[in-house]
């Protein structure tokens, strides 16, 4: 076998064996397996580390660039992303010539020439894009974007309308793609966080409309990133698993205002698989004292038969198992606001008023308001003005290495008194009253972003205070399991060290083992002056600055309110005292570590 011949555009930098071995890996591949090759070859260059020599000038695979549905994604928790997929599927089998990429994959270049254009994106927390997002999100809001007058597009923005700025990124995005001169092929959709409510539509409209614009453009390959785990469970979030509860333990001292439990659930006969850094999605059943609660304060039967969309349950069981009643939304509130009639819930609605509507969503769960402002409901309009219960996902705490077909979570039980009565969070309320034996609904979400290095030499770097520990115990649990070489360093914090340690005796342990090389923990509350792990970081700076020259991955997991962003804020000046470099070298090398994926946060 000869070596590669390259065409003469694309000077070869690869010496005679090199060549010589890629010819031979090559030899007999069809042109799809080619430009799979070719894609997969790209994605590995795109996450080495920045030191690694500048990509070549490669010219573009598959179809030219205008040629096909180009399907960008931003996906923090992976509903972007699924519904990215599901719209890539769809046009494939369609027989549709596309592309699906993740936004920190676009060549931004490619932009100018692109004609057909979707673009599905969640909006993080205050207003922010996915970290995959940033710099595809900078780049069009920013000065260096191209006109776009062949440009066709469609944007699907995905947000939960109990924060203030609902799906802001992806009405941005919307509004900048047709002011820089794209044409809109499917209207602008904004998601709730029953995300299939809308998102069905606008595929639906998305594909039709691509089918028009595109049905003269013969079909060819697709081109996606690997997914590093593949589900072949016939379980999903729409066809959820019961699995069984094992093991279901407090594991804060017992005089601790808060509980946290350690929940071990079994996925025997499922066929799901995950990887540490993955999520469980839990479908929660509302706490039945919540219930009577509504049931009481509305003076309403909750035997009574209730119909909404062709689907006939009593009041109890929707109110229980597929209505929203723990979390206020805007268009909730909207409703209550006319039902009942009440200024103030009027007053706070307007656009004016936008701070006291958000201290409202903090303070207030539905019951409140329901109490405050009482109005008349008719069981019918009552389901109807309710958001359907969506699952909530929990970091998983186990490696499957090490626990086989389980799967462990650490779980913060939200139950508090307020406004005269309790108050519970839904996923954690059910879990903590979920006994040994007893059943959950459950599924797995894939979180890729959140993996541990494929290279295990790599050092990695972890901080997790509070439940935001659990993924680094399946990371720690992987890494001793898998006999990775790369060091590990963990920065937990809680409020006390003798009440809400969590897993002290398992990381003294791996510290004796060698399966963790440092911790450093900040209890809160335990001085006069509160510690977190933003102090140990900066006092740590010059080591944890080593670390991430030496390549090591960097790991958040945890609060976004507040401990992410004081973590990030806290990185920038280790990085710009230690690294030497202005606060804004730093900050940009931060992006880039976010960027490239190098420095993964999984926070909510
Ligand atoms: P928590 O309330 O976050 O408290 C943990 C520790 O963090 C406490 O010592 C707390 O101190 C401290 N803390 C408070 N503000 C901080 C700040 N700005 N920076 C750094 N540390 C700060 O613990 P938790 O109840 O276990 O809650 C964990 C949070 O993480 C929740 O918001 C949960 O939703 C989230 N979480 C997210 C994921 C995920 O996204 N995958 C997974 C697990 C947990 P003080 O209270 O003394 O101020």
């Amino acid at each position: 076998m000869n070596a590669v011949v390259a065409p003469e555009f694309l000077p070869t930098p690869l010496n005679t064996d090199k060549s010589a071995l890629l010819a031979r890996l090559v030899e007999g591949l069809q042109p799809a397996e080619l430009y799979w090759v070719a894609a997969w070859s790209a994605s590995l260059a795109a996450q080495a580390p920045s030191q690694s020599s500048a990509p070549l000038a490669v010219p573009s695979p598959v179809k030219a660039v205008g040629e096909r549905l180009t399907i960008v994604y931003g996906s923090q928790t992976g509903n972007a992303k699924r519904i990215a997929e599901q719209l890539a599927e769809r046009s494939e089998a369609a027989g549709l010539p596309v592309r699906l990429v993740r936004a920190n994959a676009y060549p931004h270049r490619e932009l100018a020439q692109e004609r057909y254009l979707a673009v599905v994106i969640s909006t993080q927390g205050e207003g922010e894009p996915p970290d995959d997002a940033r710099g595809f999100v900078e780049f069009i809001a920013g000065k260096r974007a191209p006109k776009l007058p062949s440009l066709q597009f469609a944007v699907l923005g995905l947000g939960d309308s109990s924060y203030p700025q609902f799906c802001v990124i992806g009405r941005q995005l919307d509004a900048r793609l047709a002011e820089l001169g794209g044409a809109r092929f499917a209207p602008f959709g904004e998601t709730d966080v029953d995300v299939e409510a809308v998102a069905k539509p606008w595929l639906d409209k998305t594909l039709e409309q691509a089918r028009d614009v595109l049905k003269s453009i013969a079909p060819a390959a697709r081109i996606s990133p690997l997914h590093a785990v593949s589900n072949r469970s016939t379980y999903s979030r729409e066809r959820p698993f019961a699995a069984t509860v094992l093991a279901n333990q407090r594991i804060v001292a017992r005089d601790n205002a808060r509980d946290v439990r350690h929940v071990e659930l079994s996925l025997a006969g499922s066929g799901l698989q995950y990887a540490p850094g993955d999520a469980l999605g839990i479908w929660p059943s509302n706490p039945s004292v919540l219930v009577e609660q509504w049931l009481a304060a509305l003076q309403l039967d909750g035997a009574l038969d209730v119909t909404h969309e062709a689907r006939t349950l009593t009041l109890t069981q929707w109110l229980t198992r597929e209505r929203e009643i723990t979390r206020l939304n805007r268009s909730f509130v909207a409703t209550l606001a006319a039902t009942s009639g009440h200024a103030e819930l009027i007053r706070v609605l307007q656009v004016e008023n936008a701070a006291d509507f958000s201290a409202l969503l903090a303070s207030d769960q539905p019951i409140d308001l329901l109490r405050r402002y009482p109005a008349i409901w008719k069981p019918e309009a009552l389901v109807a003005a309710l958001r359907p219960l969506t699952p909530r996902l929990y970091s998983i705490a186990s490696s499957p290495q090490l626990v086989g077909d389980e799967v462990h979570l650490t779980v913060a039980v939200v139950d508090y008194e307020a406004h005269g009565s309790p108050h519970f969070g839904a996923a954690s309320a059910f879990l903590a009253a979920t006994d040994e034996d007893g059943k959950v609904p459950v599924f797995i979400e894939s979180n890729e972003r959140f993996h541990l290095p494929a290279d295990s030499t790599r050092d990695i770097i972890m901080i997790g205070p509070g439940t935001g520990v659990a993924p680094f115990r399946a990371f720690v649990q992987e890494r001793q399991e898998s006999g990775a070489s790369g060091r590990n360093w963990l920065f937990f914090g809680n409020r006390h060290f003798a009440q809400d340690f969590l897993y002290q005796v398992e990381w003294q342990e791996a510290l004796k083992q060698g399966a963790l090389h440092r911790l450093d923990l900040a209890f809160s509350r335990d001085q006069s002056s509160k510690t977190y792990v933003q102090d140990r970081l900066r006092e740590q700076g010059a080591e944890l600055y080593a670390w991430l020259q030496n390549g090591a991955h960097l790991y958040v997991c945890g609060d976004s309110a507040h401990m992410a962003k004081d973590v990030h804020a806290a990185l920038i000046e280790v990085i710009t005292i230690h690294g030497k470099q202005s606060p804004d070298d730093a900050k940009a090398w931060l992006n880039e570590l976010l960027q490239q994926g190098r420095y993964a946060r999984d926070v909510y």
